[in-house]
């Protein structure tokens, strides 16, 4: 088999050096080119690469789409999709069961929308009173997809959450609600942000710690 086999192979006017990247969720394979490097050269890193790039796919993880059997985290706990057929739209959790009616394909789309109402469910009470305890006030919350960033706090205070932290055990998710409101008063990283941060939640840095090392993996869903 070509090293090339599978692999996207993109220019980068930025890269420094020839660089191999592996996704964490999915393993796709990326060779990344930087001005003046050619192909050959590449590849000749691709091929020498072998065994680094077989273990990172192995370990890579595999997706697991919103369908019926799917079992997700859910605040520390877990659900189970249930595709139950039934006309009414929409989904409904009885314990650790998501019902979820319609056809195959619209399972997919309505389980996304049920974690993005139950994520704003979760964090919008928790900012509330978090800001109440440092006395801020917060603008706009808005729930995204985002891949790079749990949380985001604008400059003139508008929240933002990714809704996959509804798949975080529940102290994960109030740590990065509690980063967040700190971020209403400290637009920084600074000791007096990490007070704040400290009066808000529990034990940050053993949440920092989850996120950094099972981050990743929540992008495995859906
Ligand atoms: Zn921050």
């Amino acid at each position: 088999m070509s090293p090339a086999a599978g692999v996207a192979i993109r220019r980068s006017p930025r890269a420094r050096r020839i660089q191999i990247r592996v996704a964490p969720v999915g393993g796709a394979v990326e060779l990344v080119l930087p001005p003046g490097a050619t192909r050959a050269e590449g590849l000749a890193f691709l091929k020498e690469k072998q065994g680094w790039i077989a273990e990172r796919t192995a370990n890579a993880l595999s997706r697991v789409p919103f369908a019926d059997g799917a079992v997700l985290p859910y605040l520390g706990g877990e659900l189970t999709i249930r595709r139950t057929g039934r006309a009414r739209p929409g989904a409904r959790r009885e314990g650790g069961t998501l019902h979820v009616s319609g056809r195959p394909e619209d399972v997919a789309p309505r389980v996304e929308a049920w974690l993005r109402r139950a994520a704003r469910a979760e964090i919008e009470p928790l900012a509330g009173e978090k800001a109440a305890r440092l006395g801020a006030r917060h603008g706009r919350i808005a729930i995204r997809d985002t891949v790079s960033r749990w949380g985001s706090c604008s400059a003139a205070g508008n929240l933002g959450f990714s809704w996959r932290l509804v798949m975080a055990p529940r102290e994960v998710l109030d740590y990065v609600v509690a980063h967040e409101v700190a971020h209403l008063l400290e637009h920084n990283h600074g000791k007096r942000f990490w007070a704040h941060v400290a009066r808000l939640c529990e034990d940050a840095e053993a949440s920092r710690k989850w996120l950094r090392r099972n981050g990743a993996g929540l992008h495995r869903y859906g």
